[in-house]
């Protein structure tokens, strides 16, 4: 088994934890006055929904 066709390493994205996506909990008020706790799933902005930070390419 040889692991090495991937030229990098992967770094993990600190921001989401290597998940790729970030997780925001929000609360939304119905027409019951009720608040509803909704949890949103938005792509990662800091690795774009990959997990990990891609290597940096040279100019
Ligand atoms: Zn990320």
């Amino acid at each position: 088994m040889s692991n090495e066709t991937v030229g990098f390493k992967r770094v993990p994205c600190a921001v989401c934890s290597g998940t790729g996506e970030l997780r925001i909990e929000s609360e939304n008020i119905n027409e019951n006055f009720e608040v509803e706790k909704q949890t949103v799933i938005t792509e990662c902005p800091q690795c774009r929904g990959l997990g990990f930070i891609p290597p940096a390419r040279p100019a």
